[in-house]
């Protein structure tokens, strides 16, 4: 049996293909042009990772919800497990682009990063007013 696998990481985009035993095993990969794509090719067919991207609640900040996205790609079979505790997060404003919200997903040395900074609202009420007068000026 073959597989096709695309490879992504570099521009070029290699079509590799994996070719399995009956059980599964991989008996050649052919069609990459260098050994990263030797490496990914294994990998998506033994345990394919992705970079996560996703989005935490903030409380008292500008927005309600910060971008976050993991620093390197994780197992697929993480990510199910990965939303169910992103879900569960709050942090308070300020967040910064680049804090780590958590540390060592699952043991893979990936950490949940901040990709966009939030600010503090100092004052809910008072900034919903202004933006009020604002917005109906426009
Ligand atoms: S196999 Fe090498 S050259 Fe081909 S897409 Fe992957 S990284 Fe680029």
């Amino acid at each position: 049996m073959f597989k096709n696998v695309v490879c992504v990481q570099c521009p070029i985009g290699c079509k590799i293909k994996v070719e399995l035993t009956d059980d599964g095993h991989i008996k050649s990969i052919t069609g990459n042009k260098c050994p990263r794509g030797l490496e990914y090719a294994k990998d998506e067919i033994q345990d394919p990772k992705r970079v996560v991207p996703t989005s935490i609640r903030v409380l008292n900040g500008e927005l309600p919800l910060a971008s976050v996205k993991t620093d390197k790609p994780i197992p697929k079979r993480f990510i199910p497990e990965l939303m169910k505790i992103v879900k569960e997060v709050k942090v308070e404003a300020p967040v910064k682009a680049g804090d780590v919200v958590l540390k060592d997903l699952f043991g893979t040395g990936a950490n949940l990063v901040v990709t966009r900074t939030v600010r503090r609202l100092e004052n809910g009420s008072q900034k919903f007013q202004e933006n009020r007068a604002g917005g109906g000026n426009g």
